[in-house]
């Protein structure tokens, strides 16, 4: 190897963010901050408390919470098995494809390693307490470990196995492999309204005045193709409404509080898309359902594979197709308003009511839909402008059957997650960026003393609430005030022995390069006054 080769093979590795994720960073935070500080500012007033649900979940409260079939849980999920389940994995595998393709004595060798293994990690998972001690595990444990041992022996001591006794003992392995208890999956969460309701259920909210108002913020985690607006950690601000009734007033005002979040963060072009769906009856969305799948098998053929494969599974998803050649045949298609029942008509009709009582504009777009058998009726979208195909700033709907779902009481349920990168991004384009953060005073001192009383000084004004930067060394004043204004600095405070004696301080206004004197407790009341006329 080459001595360049060499150097740089001996270079420290250079970390870079993970593919999906990324960093926030100033000034943007500054932002961040703005908004999620808006959502509790426009949140609380509306009776809503914050909740903050743990980032990791058993894996099934998802997968019964979003639907097991959805993209997010069959394909997205960041999930993490308990390690001896994870090589318990690799083993059942191991032992299939050898015995497939077993040539004689290898297939006892080529067990014998990871077999081994496991058992040692098995050892080292009890003595930590990440398997469940049952009577089951610990017999299955004692076996597994004596089949290492005789396999090991066969391998060591005799020339060739017998056949019988070789497959006898993989079929024990098998076995007790299969009888193994472990601890739950658990998943990094693709989302937060599952958590809430676990979280609803855990603490018997229930018994509390209904209904309970939550609100949450924080990151959620999707293995999806990363593209602009969207990522593989990504943030939601969200609330949810549980218990009490499912009054159409109910959903309006969560939807008034959500445009007036929307409103106040200055969000442009907003447009508020609502539907309904109806509930899981026959002669309400099954019965649509139905007559939707007949119709679609009539046009099967001009449809796209992915369209093909949805109508099977899930037709209400066929109306999501963004497929340019596809358009014209859903618009074909039988509407979900034509098929509602009474109650549902009338729970949709008296939420327009409450809207336009509300002054909130939307749209109706009778192809919002949600593919999971617990979403009923109410349905909303809010998209934003300067966002490209990615351009759903929120989603949102009632669902009533949530809560039982996952093993609590009946419960009404609705609620909206706001995607907070897309809300940036889309606030960021509009211009209304955070602009870089500056200092309020940049402390030119020198000499010993001067240095004293500038410690103190910023000290006090940091007090005060002023941004202050105070060089930890001595700058000549040319250096200093380039570092001040390069630093977007509003005032240098001079201070030199000069000023220290007197008690006067110098103090320079860097956008006109004006001076003036001040005492202490001058200084502080103009500062004040300047930064109130700001
Ligand atoms: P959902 O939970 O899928 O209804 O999404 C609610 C909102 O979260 C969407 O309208 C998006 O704004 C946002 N969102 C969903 N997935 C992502 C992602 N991978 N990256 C960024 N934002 C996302």
């Amino acid at each position: 190897m080459s001595e360049g080769a060499k150097k740089k093979e001996e270079k420290p590795r250079k970390f870079q963010a993970i593919r999906g994720t990324r960093d926030l960073l100033p000034p943007d935070t500054a932002l961040w901050n703005h908004v999620e500080q808006t959502a509790r500012e426009v949140f609380v007033p509306y009776g809503y408390g914050e909740i903050r649900p743990p980032i990791f979940e058993v894996t099934e409260l998802f997968a019964r919470g979003v639907g097991g079939d959805t993209d997010i849980v069959s394909k997205e999920m960041f999930t993490f098995s308990p390690d001896p389940l994870s090589r318990l994995e690799a083993l059942r595998t191991l032992i299939l494809s050898t015995r497939e393709y077993w040539g004689g004595t290898d297939f006892p060798q080529a067990l014998n390693e990871p077999l081994q293994e496991f058992v040692d990690v098995l050892k080292s998972a009890s003595s930590r307490a990440q398997i469940p001690e049952t009577a089951e595990n610990v017999a299955s444990q004692a076996q597994l470990a004596s089949i290492a041992n005789r396999l090991n022996q066969l391998i060591t001591v005799e020339d060739s196995p017998d056949i019988d006794e070789v497959n006898d003992l993989c079929e024990k392995v098998e076995l007790s492999v299969e009888s193994f208890q472990f601890q739950d999956a658990a998943s990094l969460r693709p989302e937060a309204t599952a958590s809430v309701c676990r979280a609803y259920i855990e603490h018997n909210m229930q018994q509390l005045p209904q209904p309970v108002k939550l609100y949450y913020m924080g990151p959620m985690f999707r293995r999806e193709r990363p593209q602009k607006g969207r990522y593989r950690q990504f943030y939601q601000i969200g609330a949810e409404i549980l218990g009490g009734s499912d009054a159409p007033a109910i959903d309006a005002e969560l939807i008034e509080m959500l445009m007036a979040f929307f409103d106040k963060c200055g969000l442009q072009g907003t447009e508020l898309s609502i539907n309904s769906i109806g509930h899981a009856s026959d002669n309400c969305r099954r019965g649509y359902v139905a007559k939707l799948k007949a119709e679609l098998e009539k046009v099967k053929d001009r449809l796209g594979a992915d369209s093909q494969r949805r109508m099977e599974k899930n037709p209400l998803r066929v109306l999501d197709s963004k497929l340019e050649h596809e358009q014209a045949i859903i618009e074909k298609l039988p509407r979900i308003a034509d098929h509602l029942c009474d109650d549902c008509k009338t729970h949709y009709a008296a939420l327009k009511r409450e809207l336009e009582l509300r002054g909130v504009i939307y749209r109706e777009n009778w192809r919002l839909v949600r593919g999971l058998d617990y979403y009923m009726r109410t349905t909303f979208e809010i998209t934003a402008q300067g966002l490209g195909s990615q351009n759903a700033v929120c989603g949102g709907g009632r669902y009533d059957g949530l809560v039982e779902l996952l093993g609590g009481p009946p419960a009404k349920g609705i609620g909206f997650a706001i995607g907070e990168d897309r809300l940036i991004l889309s606030l960021q384009e509009s211009g209304k960026g955070a602009a870089p953060q500056g200092r309020d005073v940049y402390i030119a001192w020198m000499g010993e003393r001067a240095y004293a009383t500038a410690v103190r000084a910023a000290k006090d004004l940091r007090n005060a609430g002023f941004r202050v930067e105070l060089p930890p060394t001595e700058l000549k004043f040319g250096k200093a005030l380039e570092r001040a204004s390069k630093l977007g600095s509003c005032f240098a405070l001079i201070l030199g022995d000069n000023e220290v004696t007197d008690g006067q301080w110098t103090l320079k206004t860097l956008a006109d390069g004006s001076q003036q004197k001040l005492s202490e407790a001058a200084l502080l009341e103009y500062l004040r006054n300047q930064k109130a006329g700001l």
